[in-house]
C-alpha cells in the first residue's frame, strides 16, 4: 500500500459511516465464480447504504483516479466482478431492500444487492414472481440488470431486458440518473435503461431498479423427452414454440450432463435401460396452468408433440421428482465444477441453427477425447458446454473452435453470462470495429475518466 493509497483509502473513510470500508479483505470479495479468472485483491471493499453515499464513494474514486468494481452476490461466471488492485469493490450486500410493490400494476421497486431467493419470498404471498430464474438464486437484482442473466424461464418471460421497467445509476461521472420510472411503454429518445442492462458495470453503478411482476404459476407439470437424435431436437422445440402450449421451461441437457446431474443429486429418474441406451440428449419441458386438470392436459398434447417429433419416450415426472431435476439442473454449474470442468461456455445462435452446434461439440468430443457436455435454454438458441479436457491448453483449444463455430453459425460469445474479464478477448478478436468503438464513446459519455469497472465487458 503506497502514501497514495493510503491518501485515497482515507478519505474514502470519510465519506462513509465507521464500519463501511474493508482494508482487510475477506477472500470471497477476491473473485466471482468464474472458471479459470485468478483472484485480485483490492485495495478496500466498501459497503454504501444509500444512493448518496454511492455518489461520494464514486466522486472519491474521481478525485483520486482509482478504478470501482460493483458487485452483487459474486456468483457471476464472466470474471465481470474481478476486482481491480490499485481500485475498490463497492458491494451492494446493505443495498437489499424490497422498497414497494404495486401488485396491481405488477410492478417492485427494489434495491441492487436484494437476492432473488430474498425477493422470490417476499412476492410468494402475493401470487406475483419476477420471473427471472437464473441458475443461482444468492445472485442479485442489481447483478442480473448487470449481467442480463436469463436461466430457465427466458423461454416464456424473456430475460432481464425483458423484465425490468426502469432504473437508477449513479454514472461514472458522478451524477444521479433515472432512466425512467416503471413504465411499461416507453418511446420517448434512447432507451438508457436498456442501455445499462447487460453494461457489467461499466457505466455506472445501479442503485435502484423497477422490476415486472408476473403471475405465479399455480399447477405445473415437468415432461422429460428422451431423443436419439440431436437433429430432430430442435425441430421438437421449434413446434413446441409455435404450439401456444407455452412451456414455463425448455432445457436441453445431453446424456453426459444428465448422467452426472442425477449423480450428484442422488436422483433416479427410472428411465428405462433401452431408452436410456438409444438417448443422446434430453428435453426438459415444464408446462402450467392455473389447475392440476387443465395443466395435465396441456402435458398430454405436449407429449403427444414431442412424441411426433422424435421423441422415442416423454416422461412425466412426478412432482418431487420434478423438483429434484430442475435443482439439479441449476446446480449444474457446480456439478461439472466438481469434477474438474476447466471451461464452461455461454454460447448463443440462432434457433434454427442449434443442432448444428451441438453437433460440432460432438464430433470435437469425438476428435479430441475430451468431456464436451452440454445444457441449456435450448428454447433461446442458448448453450453451455463444460469442457474436461486432460490439459488446460486442450480445454482452451476446443472452447476457441467452438466460438468459432457459434460466431460462424450467427452466434454471439455469450447469451447471459457477459462478457467480463474470461470472454473479452474473445470477443475483441471477433467483434466488428465499429460496434466496439460506438461502444467506447457511450462509456466516455457516461464514465469519463474510465473508472468503472476498467478492463470489462464489450468496450
Ligand atoms: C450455479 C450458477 C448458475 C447460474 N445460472 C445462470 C443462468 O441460468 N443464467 C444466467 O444468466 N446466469 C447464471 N449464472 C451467472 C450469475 O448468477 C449471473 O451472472 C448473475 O446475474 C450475477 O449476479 P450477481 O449478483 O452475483 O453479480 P456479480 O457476480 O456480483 O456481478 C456481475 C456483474 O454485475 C456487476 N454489478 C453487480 N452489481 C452491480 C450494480 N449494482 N451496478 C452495476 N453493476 C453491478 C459487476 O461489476 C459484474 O460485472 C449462474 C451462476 C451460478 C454460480
Amino acid at each position: 500500500v503506497t502514501r497514495d493509497d493510503e491518501a485515497f483509502l482515507s478519505a474514502l473513510a470519510g465519506v462513509l459511516p465507521g464500519d463501511g470500508l474493508l482494508t482487510e479483505i475477506p477472500e470471497r470479495y477476491t473473485h466471482d465464480e468464474a472458471l479459470g479468472v485468478e483472484p485480485v485483491v483490492p485495495l478496500g471493499v466498501a459497503f454504501p447504504e444509500d444512493e448518496a453515499a454511492v455518489a461520494r464513494i464514486v466522486s472519491t474514486c474521481r478525485a483520486y483516479r482509482r478504478p470501482l468494481v460493483p458487485r452483487g452476490g459474486g456468483t457471476g461466471l464472466a470474471g465481470g466482478a474481478r476486482p481491480h488492485p490499485s481500485g475498490i469493490v463497492v458491494s451492494f450486500e446493505r443495498m437489499a431492500r424490497l422498497l414497494e410493490i404495486d401488485s396491481e400494476a405488477g410492478w417492485a421497486r427494489v434495491q441492487p444487492g436484494l437476492t432473488l431467493a430474498d425477493l422470490d419470498e417476499a412476492l410468494a404471498a402475493t401470487g406475483l414472481c419476477y420471473p427471472v430464474y437464473p441458475g443461482e438464486l444468492s445472485s442479485t437484482v442489481g447483478g442480473n440488470v448487470a449481467t442480463n442473466a436469463g436461466g430457465m424461464r427466458a423461454v416464456r418471460w424473456g430475460t432481464t431486458r425483458q423484465n425490468v421497467l426502469g432504473l437508477r445509476l449513479v454514472t461514472g461521472a458522478g451524477d444521479v440518473l433515472l432512466t425512467h420510472g416503471a413504465l411499461a411503454k416507453y418511446s420517448s429518445g434512447y432507451d438508457l435503461t436498456q442501455l445499462v442492462i447487460g453494461s457489467e458495470g461499466t457505466l455506472g453503478l445501479v442503485t435502484e431498479v423497477s422490476v415486472r411482476l408476473r403471475p405465479r404459476p399455480l399447477a405445473t407439470t415437468l415432461l422429460v423427452g428422451a431423443f436419439r437424435s440431436l437433429r430432430a431436437l430442435p425441430t421438437a422445440v421449434a413446434r413446441l414454440l409455435a404450439s401456444g402450449l407455452e412451456p414455463g421451461l425448455c432445457e436441453y441437457v445431453d446424456k453426459t450432463a444428465l448422467a452426472a446431474m442425477a449423480d450428484a443429486a442422488g436422483l433416479v429418474l427410472g428411465v428405462p435401460a433401452d431408452v436410456t441406451e438409444q438417448t443422446s440428449a434430453y428435453l426438459m419441458v415444464e408446462l402450467d396452468a392455473s389447475d392440476d386438470d387443465l395443466c395435465g392436459r396441456l402435458a398430454e398434447r405436449a407429449a403427444t408433440l414431442l412424441a411426433a417429433h422424435g421423441a422415442l419416450e416423454v416422461f412425466a415426472l412426478p412432482a418431487s421428482q420434478a423438483h429434484a431435476l430442475i435443482a439439479a439442473r441449476e446446480r449444474a454449474f457446480w456439478t461439472v465444477k466438481a469434477l474438474g470442468a476447466h471451461d464452461i461456455l455461454d454460447m448463443v445462435v440462432p434457433r434454427s441453427h442449434i443442432a448444428d452446434l451441438l453437433e460440432a461439440a460432438q464430433a470435437l468430443q469425438s476428435a479430441t477425447g475430451a468431456v464436451v457436455a452440454g445444457t441449456g435454454h435450448v428454447g433461446d438458441g442458448n448453450v453451455h458446454f463444460s469442457i474436461l479436457a486432460t490439459t488446460p491448453s486442450l480445454s482452451e483449444e476446443i472452447a476457441q473452435r467452438l466460438i468459432a463455430e457459434a460466431l460462424a453459425l450467427g452466434g454471439a460469445v455469450s447469451g447471459e453470462h457477459g462478457i467480463g474479464v474470461a470472454k473479452r478477448d474473445a470477443l475483441l478478436a471477433h467483434e466488428d470495429p465499429l460496434r466496439v468503438e460506438l461502444q467506447r464513446a457511450i462509456k466516455h459519455a457516461f464514465d469519463p475518466d474510465g473508472l468503472c469497472n476498467p478492463g470489462k465487458g464489450a468496450p
